[in-house]
């Protein structure tokens, strides 16, 4: 911020307001926050107790889907996106995307899609409590595959959970037109 010229100042004095050091910010100038992925979880357990296991996911849920939203708007829609998207997980310690292919499962409107995800932030802990635990990163790439495909995101699953044993997280999603009837988002309540 410069100080401007005013009543009975002959000259403007240029004053540069550095930012503090302690502050990490992005290239678009957001400030970024680091916390430690036990705390994460701390939170994501506590918001069980407060609301009740159902209610926490789901907010969780949408939490992941309105990052998706505002990361999509930053990220160019082209064939490097999840690329991008992927640098972002890691850059930010959420995990690693190994991939993201449409699977042969499909109804005659819609089209699902499996993605795999290396060390999830939610897994990173032991005694993970009411496992499946990346209801957000389900949120967050079940709408973004949504949003790069320009589609409706009709329902979401974590099929497989590295908190529960196996190795990568996997989470399916289904995409179709707004008034298609999923079986599948009816069969899980996503
Ligand atoms: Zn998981």
């Amino acid at each position: 911020m410069a100080a401007t010229k005013g009543k009975g100042q002959s000259a403007t004095i240029p004053i540069v307001d550095l930012p503090p050091r302690w502050i990490v910010r992005n290239h678009h100038g957001e400030r970024i926050l680091t916390f430690r992925a036990d705390a994460l979880n701390q939170m994501r357990n506590d918001l069980i107790t407060l609301t009740g296991e159902k209610v926490a996911r789901q907010i969780l849920y949408r939490i992941g889907m309105s990052m998706a939203k505002s990361a999509n708007r930053r990220i160019n829609n082209d064939e490097g996106s999840w690329k991008v998207l992927d640098e972002l997980f890691q850059e930010r310690g959420w995990g690693h995307i190994l991939s993201h292919e449409e699977t042969i499962i499909q109804g005659p409107k819609t089209n699902s899609y499996k993605i795999v995800v290396e060390d999830s932030a939610f897994a990173d802990v032991s005694n993970t409590q009411h496992p499946p635990v990346c209801d957000l990163l389900r949120g967050l790439l079940g709408n973004w595959m949504a949003l790069e495909k320009n589609r409706a995101l009709l329902a979401t699953l974590e099929s497989s959970c590295k908190a529960m044993g196996p190795r990568h997280c996997i989470f399916l999603v289904e995409l179709g037109t707004i008034n298609t009837i999923s079986n599948f988002a009816t069969a899980f309540g996503t």
